[in-house]
């Protein structure tokens, strides 16, 4: 897509919301955009490819994503404030919870919504409780409807019509007859006209593949174009709000994801308990990671300790890559019985090495 068509796409769609006719500082857009969807759609591997950089790990296991994270893309003309979240499910235990304040708070926070389905199935009831979650918001609503490349080109109509149908049927609801959603400041004039608020759904929703990178870049003009005119938050060179350690914790877990079976790596966790620069340029880092029961334990550390030497020197590599210098990781397994269930130590695991 050339750079003129970039333009016209951003005047339209900008007219329509009317962010265009805040005086602003120069044309510099900024502010949050909420990733939300049911899990294992591709939100975190979306927010990675229009970020540029590895912020979220990724795993074909649900429940990957278990907080908020901040993916920064910075360029001349805007900074977009990705808030990648946990997949919307129904909360069973603590860490659940946890993970569901996470939306609800990336949810608050944003000045846009963009809404992630997979688009090779039919969309279900999963589906449909994000669509009626992010109903009540005011914020622009964006559809990204994933994993076109999986599609099959027999069920394009049906799927999109499907799809599309989820966030039509959210903006009804949002100015329905009860109106007693909740509504933010300066965004009554935007919802007053109810025919605008459908065809504006319905225009804002894009097939995309985060692995193949299909229609990022469209994808990206719209959002950009629903943005408020802002300055940029962060320097340029900075694309997460994360720090190395927690980097570090999660590259871990990302490996124990990919190698360990069934309910196991959902009962992970990694904390950093040290963290040494050596002289020799080289990183010192020991890690915990907790499972929630002793049978668990025999399985995490393996044969001979097969599994947990695996699953460390693929970590190592991904946090060498990642911190640009060489490392010696160290692994050790603890058991932590059902964790997940007591809210003090899922909040102590989830925020302990930020
Ligand atoms: P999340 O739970 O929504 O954050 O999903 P992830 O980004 O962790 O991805 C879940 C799984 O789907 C991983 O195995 C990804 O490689 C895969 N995936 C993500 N996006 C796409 C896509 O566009 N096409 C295909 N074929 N797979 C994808
Ligand atoms: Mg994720």
């Amino acid at each position: 897509m050339s750079e003129r068509q970039h333009d016209d796409t951003d005047q339209l769609i900008a007219d329509f919301l009317g962010t265009d006719q805040e005086p602003a500082p120069g044309n510099h857009r900024s502010g949050y955009v909420a990733v939300v969807g049911k899990p294992n759609v591709g939100k975190s591997t979306l927010v990675n490819a229009l970020v540029g950089h590895k912020v979220a790990i990724i795993s074909p296991k649900p429940q990957t994503t278990r907080r908020r994270i901040l993916g920064i893309l910075t360029r001349p003309d805007a900074q977009v404030l990705f808030l990648d979240t946990p997949g919307v499910h129904e909360p069973q235990q603590a860490l659940h919870r946890y993970m569901m304040r996470e939306v609800d708070a990336a949810l608050r926070d944003c000045d846009a919504v963009l809404f992630v389905t997979d688009v090779s199935r039919l969309p279900g009831d999963e589906d449909r409780r994000v669509a009626e979650r992010i109903a009540r918001l005011s914020q622009p609503r964006l559809l990204a409807m994933n994993k076109a490349d999986l599609l099959d080109p027999r069920d394009v109509v049906e799927h999109v019509a499907a799809h599309e149908a989820l966030i039509a049927q959210a903006s009804r609801t949002d100015t329905g007859a009860t109106g007693s959603a909740p509504r933010a400041p300066g965004a009554e004039s935007r919802e007053a006209v109810e025919p605008v608020s459908s065809i504006f759904n319905a225009q804002l929703s894009i097939l995309t593949s985060g692995t193949r990178g299909d229609n990022l870049d469209k994808l990206l003009s719209m959002l950009l174009a629903t943005l408020p005119h802002g300055p940029r938050y962060f320097p340029p060179g900075q694309t997460t709000d994360q720090n190395e350690r927690l980097l570090a914790a999660e590259f871990v877990r990302e490996q124990a994801l990919r190698f360990l079976e069934q309910e196991v790596p959902h009962g992970i966790a990694v904390t950093i308990e040290d963290w040494q620069p050596r002289p020799n340029g080289t990183i010192y880092i020991a890690a915990t990671v907790y499972v929630e029961r002793e049978s668990q334990k025999g399985i995490l550390i393996g044969k001979g300790g097969d599994m947990l030497k695996k699953i460390g020197a693929n970590a190592r590599r991904e946090i060498e890559r990642e911190l640009g210098a060489r490392v010696y990781l160290e692994l050790w397994a603890k058991v932590r019985r059902d964790w997940r269930r007591d809210d003090a130590m899922v909040a102590r695991f989830l925020e302990g090495n930020a």
